[in-house]
């Protein structure tokens, strides 16, 4: 285990912005992640996964502890289910196309979301109708203050969209190093519902899609919808989608009668950030090396060379734009560092 001083993170972040940090130690079993935080007590720290999801606005000046903690298995079946548990840093999508091999199901319509398994649990990961939450049994944190470890349920994560106990009480005190999945060996719950994926199967003339069929289904709309962060730095969705009261919906709805949204309960209805981004003016327009996505509003992108705080500009300047012309606040679904 070796403290690198002074470490450039262009490499672990998926914005690929040059920030350095203080110091960086890269974690491999629990014991390595115990002695770091019991021997570092006094120092300031930060928990890096995959780093796909924080902007970088600068040099962090700390001990930067990247979790690389490897290992998944069963830990537990019957007829119907399989128990699984996976390391903190086995990388999230070569985990679920380890369970879809195994013909486990539940972890399908998250295919191709980067990052690593243990960050999953911290906003609740989704995508095309699915939520870690769906499928989350529990997850083992270690105490950075104690070192002791504590499981947390899936009642304790108090999971909701994009969030848990990880973004809010328990922020920055626990470093999760496993998790446990609950996923089905037979009578899988397809869900092709969302999005684009019925169509994309129907283009490949699969009418009983497996697992493996959604998540190549899934793979293919995130390929041609989304851009890669080895070739363009980015964070995926920079912004969540707003939640609004249906009376400020009302309101903003009868302005643009055109507004997509998707109600969410009696008194709350949910607009797509990347439409109020659009219509905004911002789809496709470049700041220098900072910009916005040509095909997909909602993700922030660095060219090149953009700084951590050129981006946190342009979004800022996002949320000025929206919150004036609809009245909604569109809040970041990345960490800003
Ligand atoms: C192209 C692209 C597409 C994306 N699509 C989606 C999507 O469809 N759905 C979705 O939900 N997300 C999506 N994301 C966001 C991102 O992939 C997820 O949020 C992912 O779970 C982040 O994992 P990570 O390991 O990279 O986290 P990091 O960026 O390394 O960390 C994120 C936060 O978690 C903390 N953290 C990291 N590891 C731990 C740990 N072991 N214990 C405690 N805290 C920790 C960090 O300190 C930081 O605050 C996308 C990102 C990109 C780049």
């Amino acid at each position: 285990m070796q403290i690198l001083t002074n470490f450039s993170l262009k490499k672990y972040n998926t914005f690929g912005i040059e920030a350095k940090a203080k110091q960086f130690v890269a974690i491999h079993s629990n014991d390595e992640l115990k002695s770091i935080l019991k021997h570092h007590s006094s120092d300031k720290k930060f928990i890096l996964g995959g780093g796909s999801n924080m902007l970088l606005t600068q040099d962090i000046d700390a001990l930067v502890i990247h979790i690389d903690l490897k290992g998944k298995k069963i830990i537990n079946e019957d007829e119907d289910f399989v128990w699984v548990e996976s390391q903190a840093g086995e990388v999230w999508h070569e985990f679920v196309l380890w369970t879809i091999d195994q013909n486990f199901g539940g972890l399908e319509n998250m295919s191709l979301i980067p990052g690593n398994v243990g960050t999953t649990p911290v906003q609740n990961i989704g995508a095309y109708g699915t939520e870690i939450k769906d499928t989350f049994v529990s997850c083992e944190a270690m105490n950075i203050l104690s070192q002791e470890m504590k499981t947390f349920s899936k009642e304790e994560c108090n999971f909701g969209y994009r969030e848990s106990i990880f973004k809010h009480e328990v922020k920055d005190k626990f470093v999760i190093s496993s998790v446990v999945f609950k996923l089905t060996k037979r009578n899988h719950k397809i869900n092709t519902s969302y999005g684009d994926i019925t169509k994309e199967l129907e283009n490949k003339n699969i009418t009983i899609p497996t697992l493996k069929d959604v998540s190549n289904a899934v793979i293919a709309i995130r390929q041609s919808k989304l851009p890669d962060p080895k070739e363009l730095g980015n964070s995926g969705s920079f912004f969540k989608n707003p939640i609004i009261s249906k009376s400020e919906f009302e309101k903003v709805h009868a302005l643009h009668p055109e507004m997509p949204h998707y109600v969410i309960s009696e008194t709350e209805v949910k607009v797509p950030a990347g439409w109020l981004i659009e219509k905004a003016g911002f789809k496709g327009k470049r700041f220098g090396d900072a910009g916005i996505h040509k095909n997909q509003a909602l993700v922030l992108v660095n060219y090149g060379n953009a700084t951590g705080q050129e981006i946190l500009a342009v979004s800022r300047d996002v949320q000025a734009t929206v919150l004036k012309e609809f009245g909604i606040a569109i809040e970041a679904e990345v960490n800003v560092i």
